[in-house]
């Protein structure tokens, strides 16, 4: 079975975001950017299923610019087998990536399409719902364990109230939680190995993708600045200002 597995290029999740001057978006020249961290776990959980011979190929994917080329040799450091680059000039909205991962999927036919819960960037959380429903796939999203079976996959997900369990007919769309795994670093000889391992490149316009926005972003602002707290010498003093103050009690 081939799985597919999607890395985003995002600010790297220790840099401090700055917003644009004029409040249209994020800072994103001369910043460390690094591969979104739930698509790590996606690499991770990809590489144990090929380590333990359920999978047969891992195929990395991501859309972006150029420089996204970067993350995919990250995903081929940590294990992945080859990477397709689908080069978009201008940052695509989550159902524009999805139709563009639609294509490749239907190109490559992978048993199971891995992509993270969520990109650190724009916190949508939805590529792998849209790609799914694209697909007319079942999907397990926010996967904390994957158990494979014959035809079907049992996936725990992590929900409100504790976990779910679900059974889905291969091929399927999983999209990884937090506790899925922890994903391991590449080693040196690893990016070494990962610079000859192939690189296919599509555009846009050969998988037929419209990169054409829907959604106008308004303004983007920093959070509210959080004011300094005030010490309290004991119990009373506290009880006093949360009436009298914060009145919350
Ligand atoms: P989002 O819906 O934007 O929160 O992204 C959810 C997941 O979809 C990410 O964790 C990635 O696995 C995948 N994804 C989103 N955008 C891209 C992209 N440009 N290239 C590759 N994968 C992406």
């Amino acid at each position: 079975m081939k799985v597919l597995v999607t890395v985003k290029r995002v600010i790297d999740a220790n840099v401090k975001v700055r917003v644009k001057a004029d409040q249209k978006g994020i800072e994103t020249q001369n910043v460390k950017m690094a591969m979104n961290p739930f698509d790590e776990i996606g690499v991770e959980e990809a590489i144990r299923l090929k380590e333990k011979g359920v999978a047969s190929e891992v195929v990395a994917v991501a859309v972006g610019v150029e420089k996204t080329q970067e993350t995919l040799r990250t995903a081929l450091a940590m294990g992945a087998d080859r990477a397709i680059h689908v080069l978009s000039e201008t940052e695509l909205e989550p159902l524009g990536v999805a139709k563009a991962l639609k294509a490749v999927v239907d190109a490559e036919a992978p048993g199971l399409v891995i992509l993270g819960k969520q990109a650190i960037d724009d916190d949508c959380s939805q590529t792998g719902q849209m790609l799914a429903a694209l697909l007319a796939w079942p999907q397990g999203t926010f996967a904390s364990k994957l158990e494979i079976g014959e035809g079907e996959i049992e996936v725990t997900r992590e929900v409100d109230n504790g976990l779910e369990t679900v059974m889905l007919k291969m091929p399927a769309v999983i999209t990884t939680d937090l506790r899925l795994n922890e994903p391991r670093y590449a080693s040196l000889p690893n990016i070494m190995k990962a610079k000859k391992k192939p690189m296919e490149k599509k555009t846009l316009v050969d998988l037929g993708v419209d990169p054409a926005p829907r959604l106008v972003v308004l303004k983007v602002e920093e959070p509210p600045k959080r004011e300094a707290g005030v010490k309290v010498t004991d119990a009373g003093e506290l009880v006093e200002k949360l009436r009298s103050e914060a009145k919350v009690i």
